[in-house]
């Protein structure tokens, strides 16, 4: 029997689960509202206090407690960043007032972290927010845009960084969007060959 390898996964009541499959802990942070180009089903994964704590430590993020209101900052951090990545992702432009608004939240965490070294610049940060705010920055500042890439699947809408060689990657995860893919494919298939 082939070994597949086993991916961490941090698992919901509802039934649903998250994955680290952005390439990227910005990108992790933008997957953690599930289904996105779907408002029937989207989902968000950061709901209370509790959840961001249980996610931070899941990335391996560890700071102390969380509250309320780091979890609406956290949230309204995540929802700038992917204003902005998320166009970069499919070919597009972001909008000029979202890059505006995006850059005003990552240079308030820049202005507050310390640096631990030089030539490349390492800064480390005191708290989760401004950590995941650190992460966008070094996204933007460090990665490939054209590696960034949103899901093929149309209702799944998670964003990762391509990391294979050939720049071949299209699903978020093979185990769920490309099997989900291949499964409706397959019957699509079935249902053509009985007509
Ligand atoms: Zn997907």
């Amino acid at each position: 029997m082939a070994t597949t390898e086993r991916k961490q996964v941090l698992r919901f009541a509802d039934g649903g689960w998250t994955e680290a499959i952005g390439g990227h802990l910005a990108l992790d942070l933008v997957n953690t509202v599930s289904w996105r180009p779907d408002p029937h089903r989207t989902v968000d994964r950061l709901s209370d206090a509790a959840a961001l704590a249980r996610w931070a430590d899941f990335v391996g993020l560890h700071h102390a407690a969380v509250t309320e209101r780091t979890v609406a900052e956290v949230r309204r951090l995540r929802e700038r960043v992917h204003r902005v990545v998320q166009p970069l992702a499919t070919g597009a432009e972001p909008a000029a007032a979202d890059v505006a608004a995006c850059r005003r939240l990552l240079l308030d965490a820049v202005g507050r972290a310390q640096v631990v070294s030089l030539m490349p610049v390492e800064l480390t940060a005191t708290s989760v927010y401004d950590e995941l705010a650190l992460a966008a920055w070094a996204l933007l500042e460090r990665e490939d845009a054209r590696r960034l890439r949103q899901c093929r699947a149309d209702d799944c809408g998670w964003l990762f960084l391509d990391r294979t060689k050939n720049a071949s990657r299209v699903w978020c995860s093979s185990a769920d969007c490309g099997n989900r893919d291949r499964a409706r494919r397959h019957y699509a298939r079935r249902t053509a060959e009985q007509q």
